[in-house]
């Protein structure tokens, strides 16, 4: 293949590879993500087909009642409860299961895939042709409230942190999955959750508003003196989620010279609400047309939540990458807004956020 055939590059925001290894039983788990055709979104195999060189890996420690949220988000409005919250004992060992499953992956990986810590990591791992890997956590149920989990798991290579994922905890509070939906519901971040914002601030780890409710995305806002960060979300304005951003939030966003990363979930994409695998690509490109509106070129990023979400059938995987970037080529977009969008813009926010 000649180099004007290789894919652009991308660098995503979200996925869920983890958890579907930590779920994965067959015992292969490991030798099927280098050795490519598994079932799933994301393996080194359909990484290097779609261009993906790395991204942010998601921890989440998963709740006991977890109901299938593709049955239950299947046709429109719904409005789910809240699953359990797992309890600090249950979500240390799944955190701490997901951390070792990726430092493994890594040492048998033969240098196909490196846990990055800085920019610098991340150039490297690129450069070498390995899959750069940051350590990201949705849900932060292991960590207690005098923060020392924090300390711990920064030291094992933590860069990123959602607070919630889509329930309560000791931090704050989540949106429920409902459609349509507000993201104003709820109070904002508690005690516990300010502590743990300007912990992170004092670390340099990402501290992702994804999942979090209107209320405790303002305190992040208010106390976080990093750009703000949401690794996986859309246009509320075109998608009445309320996973989604709303116009004020993405202002938001933008006064902060941060980075929204495009969610391929069905649900939080389609305007009927749907989770539904039958969704055209025009719609992501209507959703990055308004996020650039809102946020600038340098404010949109790519957030897939590859093997967390149902996604568009015809992208399918890592592999269908490229279907996008055509997509954005068909759409009007030039080369260097692309490469902005399809890898830039999080290397820029990295940097910012981490240091040098
Ligand atoms: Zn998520």
């Amino acid at each position: 293949m000649s180099i004007s055939n290789a894919p652009v590059p991308v660098f995503d925001g979200h996925n869920d590879t983890l958890l579907r290894l930590m779920n994965d039983r067959s015992g292969q788990a490991f030798e099927r993500f280098f050795v490519g055709g598994e079932p799933g979104h994301i393996d080194a195999v359909t990484a290097i087909a779609g261009g993906l060189f790395g991204g942010l890996f998601a921890i989440f420690p998963p709740s006991r009642n977890g109901l299938s949220l593709s049955d239950a988000m299947s046709v429109a409005p719904y409005r789910l409860p809240f699953p359990d919250t797992p309890d600090l004992a249950d979500a240390t060992a799944s955190t701490l299961e997901m951390v070792s499953i990726l430092l493994r992956l890594e040492a048998v990986s033969n240098g196909a895939l490196r846990v990055c810590r800085s920019v610098a990591d991340i150039d490297a791992a690129r450069s070498a042709g390995a899959l750069a890997a940051v350590l990201h956590i949705e849900g932060a149920e292991a960590i207690d409230a005098d923060l020392h989990a924090l300390d711990v798991l920064h030291a094992a290579g933590l860069r990123s942190i959602g607070p919630v994922w889509s329930r309560p905890n000791i931090f704050g509070r989540g949106v429920p999955m409902a459609f349509p939906s507000s993201p104003d519901v709820g109070p904002g971040l508690t005690e516990a959750g300010l502590r743990l914002v300007r912990r992170c601030n004092a670390l340099r780890i990402v501290v992702d508003v994804s999942h979090l409710n209107e209320k405790g995305f303002d305190d992040v806002a208010r106390h976080s003196d990093a750009p703000l960060v949401a690794t996986h979300c859309n246009a509320h304005a075109l998608s009445a989620h309320s996973r989604n951003l709303t116009d004020r939030q993405l202002g938001l966003v933008r006064d902060s010279g941060g980075v929204v990363g495009l969610n391929f979930a069905t649900a939080f994409l389609r305007e009927d609400g749907q989770m539904s695998e039958e969704t055209g690509l025009d719609v992501m490109l209507r959703h990055l047309d308004h996020l650039l509106l809102r946020l600038g070129e340098d404010g949109v990023a790519l957030g897939s939540d590859f093997d967390g979400a149902m996604i568009p059938r015809e992208i399918g995987s890592a592999a269908g990458l490229p279907k996008l970037i055509a997509v954005m080529e068909a759409g009007g977009y030039g080369a260097d807004l692309i490469e902005k969008i399809a890898w830039r813009n999080w290397m820029s926010v990295l940097r910012r956020t981490w240091g040098a």
